[in-house]
């Protein structure tokens, strides 16, 4: 039997173990390093199958490496499991049905992410069991990707050193590869002022509020000179309070600086410091900057994405039958018209059918093959991913698990990656980066390859965008 269908079988043996836990970690919905019900099921399959667990990897409460076997090549698997908050839904439920008591729900489908990096790491065991090769995988539990820089923090303890190869996925709409993502910085700026009565002593107050505006107008106007990539948005984290007849005395703003590169980044944020300085100049307050954490740029590492896209071709997409059409149509009806529209045109290009017949099951199931234009393809988000990317060669890919059109962080998101429609979604993945990772272990050769690109890229620094001694989830 070759790997493909040794991997194959031993998959079929894991599909059950793999929706358990997406339905399991779906139904705690727990939020950014608070995941410990979800990091706990986790580590207990793991451990029930004969991994060893590192708990508290990096000194973070709610990561995890779980290793098998021994020797090079190092393989490793990345899982999430943080939901996103006010996106709490019933699965299955195509009408707005929020779950009573629980603000978090699933609405990236890192649930299905975890169970399906889970689920790869279990075959993988059993093939390098069977087989007698040998190497090492480690499925690493990453906390925290939507807001807390999770892999980040684990890059800098150096969680991930020593990896030969490493494999990620996301589910999405469809059954394509990951491009290149933008790096990122969070930052806050606390203005500190003077209170007094707006009407009767406006002449003693000193007002941060106004510091803050003056700030975001600053920043507005640096738009125009900036890299054409940049994306520079703010939030008020603290307006000064709700009574206009007192001169705000503290007011708060954050940041997030995005650009192709880390580099890009730094530069413009300087810059942003220093409009923050000006405003505080102009106004006569204080401003105290924190930079909260960030993101590398992701880099799709030609050989290691290409394996995965290639493994994942070989067995084709989920497998989705009546049950998860049937879902899937009453999802689709609650697209806009618009939406519903586009959807549907593009679902009939992408699987060579009729708008009318994709309408009628709208999952996508075609699959986009590997193509070098991946990684010139540049998609205006982040995720910590990035920074794994920066360390080993890494390789993800997007598979359906919602209908076509289906927006990220929605409640849609949410109810659809929780039926078996998300299930579906992790099991194809599962076996997928099994099969990939195999081939690494039977030609290392591949993984020296996917090594000389990466340094070729890099030249073998990577900058933590994370400040010395700040600890995970502190200032947000
Ligand atoms: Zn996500």
């Amino acid at each position: 039997m070759g790997s493909k269908e040794m991997i194959c079988s031993i998959a079929e043996t894991k599909n059950e173990r793999i929706a358990d836990i997406n339905h399991a970690v779906w139904s705690y919905a727990e939020g950014g390093y608070q995941e410990h019900k979800s990091a706990a099921k986790l580590i207990e399959v793991l451990r029930s199958e004969g991994f060893a667990v590192e708990e508290r990897a990096g000194g973070i409460e709610t990561a995890f490496i779980g290793s098998y076997g021994s020797g090079s090549p190092v393989i490793g698997i990345l899982a999430e499991y943080d939901a996103l908050p006010n996106l709490s839904q019933e699965a299955g439920n195509a009408e707005r049905c929020p779950i009573e008591g629980q603000r978090f729900g699933h609405g990236c489908g890192h649930s299905a992410l975890g169970a399906g990096a889970v689920g790869a790491a279990l075959i993988v065991k059993e093939y390098l069991k069977e087989t007698g090769l040998p190497g090492t995988v480690k499925l690493f539990g990453c906390p925290a990707e939507e807001t807390g820089f999770g892999k980040a923090f684990m890059a800098k303890a150096h969680c991930f050193d020593g990896l030969d190869m490493c494999f990620s996925w996301h589910p999405a709409d469809a059954n394509t590869n990951f491009p290149r993502a933008i790096a990122n910085y969070a930052v806050r700026f606390d203005f500190k002022g003077r209170s007094s009565h707006a009407s009767s002593a406006p002449e003693q107050g000193r007002s941060a509020l106004d510091a803050c505006e003056l700030m975001n107008v600053g920043v507005n106007y640096l738009r125009e000179h900036v890299p054409a990539s940049t994306r520079m948005h703010y939030a008020y984290l603290d307006c000064g309070g709700d009574a206009p007849n007192v001169v705000q005395d503290h007011s708060s703003l954050l940041y997030y600086v995005r650009g192709p590169r880390l580099s890009q980044c730094t530069e413009v944020l300087e810059r942003v410091k220093k409009i923050a300085q000006g405003a505080a100049l102009m106004t006569e307050t204080e401003v105290h900057i924190q930079v909260l954490g960030g993101l590398n740029d992701y880099i799709p590492n030609d050989t290691a994405s290409r394996l995965l896209a290639d493994a994942f071709l070989a067995y084709g997409g989920p497998d989705f039958g009546e049950e998860e059409y049937a879902i899937a149509r009453k999802f689709f009806e609650t697209l806009p018209e618009e939406d519903r529209k586009r959807a549907a045109a593009s679902g009939a290009r992408l699987n060579g059918i009729s708008e009318e017949e994709f309408a009628a099951r709208p999952l996508s199931t075609a699959v986009e093959p590997y193509s070098e234009k991946v990684r010139q393809t540049l998609m205006p988000g982040s995720t910590d991913v990035g920074d794994v990317s920066h360390i080993a060669p890494t390789g993800q890919y997007m598979v359906t698990g919602v209908v076509l059109g289906t927006g990220d962080h929605t409640w849609q998101f949410t109810a659809q990656i929780g039926t078996s429609i998300g299930d579906k979604s992790a099991q194809s993945i599962a076996r997928a980066i099994a099969y990939a990772s195999a081939q690494v272990y039977e030609d290392p050769g591949l993984a020296e390859q996917a090594k000389r690109e990466l340094l070729e890229e890099t030249g073998g620094v990577y900058v933590s965008p994370i400040p010395d001694g700040m600890k995970p989830g502190e200032g947000v």
